[in-house]
């Protein structure tokens, strides 16, 4: 065994689908091809959003398809001290303040600088309103992180290398949402490190998440791991596949999901295709996950 650890790293919103199938082959095929281990973490932090049942649904289609994590899965919604001691130190050094904007006066401030400020940027840029302190006779709602200027550098294993510009990109960003929930910033970097991840494999639409990973990484002197974010699935408007454009449930051979294949390599013919990689044509799941793991450590020489 290597020193690799991987993780893949589900919201529990829905069933899995093909895109997020995909992302869990990814990191599933890397960390085996490493000799490494696999890890899974339920990111329920956004409890609104939770549907009842997904998360048994999420075992079932991963177990239906062969790919096992090593340990028992680590779950966000049970980890709310860790993200206290983090916000803490972060308050501690400086890094942090309250926020007493609503979305609404956000993009009113936006479009005050800068009218065409709102079309332009698919997240809106906070525009800093409170970063000299909260205005007169206002309470904070959020707490924000303090981007620092310049940019971050790395180097992504698929994409190659990669800069972003965390002041312009997206300003400041919060940490604690207003409604008292962790943002998922915070979260996923308490628990990369928490769980000694070497290795971050998930979806494209997180590339511009990277940026700001890394400056709370350095803030809270955590180790940066290695990045690699894979294609996405689009649906029929071109936007990330989700259940609003036309992602279906992948099988969890159980035979509840309408027409689904009680095939397992049927999934993952579709998955690996995904990622840009000829399907094994044999119909044995562990023969196929066998011969698909050489093919990804071909693809990258590993
Ligand atoms: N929970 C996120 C999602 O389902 C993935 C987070 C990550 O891999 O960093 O899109």
């Amino acid at each position: 065994m290597s020193d690799y650890i991987g993780r893949f790293a589900p919201s529990p919103t829905g069933p899995l689908h093909a895109g997020s199938i995909a992302t869990a082959l990814a990191s599933w095929l890397d960390a085996r091809a490493h000799r490494g281990r696999w890890l899974l973490r339920i990111e329920d932090i956004d409890r609104p959003r939770n549907v009842p049942g997904a998360q048994a649904r999420i075992h079932r289609q991963l177990a239906f398809i062969g790919l096992t994590p090593d340990a028992p899965p680590l779950v966000q919604s049970e980890r709310d001290d860790r993200y206290q001691a983090a916000l803490d130190q972060l308050q501690a050094g400086g890094w942090l303040y309250g926020c007493a904007c609503t979305r609404s006066e956000i993009a009113r401030a936006i479009f005050a600088q800068d009218p065409s400020g709102l079309v332009r940027h698919r997240e809106p840029i906070y525009p800093g309103t409170c970063r000299q302190g909260l205005p007169i006779g206002r309470t904070a709602r959020a707490w924000r992180f303090r981007v620092a200027p310049g940019d971050i550098r790395f180097m992504d294993r698929w994409l190659g290398p990669q800069q972003q510009w965390p002041v312009d990109d997206t300003g400041d960003f919060v940490v604690r949402r207003a409604d008292g929930l962790w943002a998922y910033q915070l979260a996923v970097v308490v628990d990369d490190a928490a769980s000694g991840i070497t290795d971050v494999v998930r979806g494209q639409d997180l590339l511009t998440s990277t940026g700001r990973q890394i400056q709370l990484q350095r803030a809270l002197a955590l180790t940066t791991p290695r990045y690699l974010h894979v294609p996405l699935v689009l649906g029929a408007d071109g936007e990330k596949l989700s259940k609003q454009n036309g992602a279906t449930a992948v099988a969890d051979g159980s035979g509840l999901t309408p027409g689904e294949s009680a095939d397992p390599c049927e999934v993952l013919d579709q998955a690996i295709t995904v990622l840009g990689l000829e399907a094994p044509t044999t119909r044995d799941r562990d023969r196929w996950l066998a011969a698909a793991i050489d093919r990804w450590a071909d693809r990258f020489s590993l």
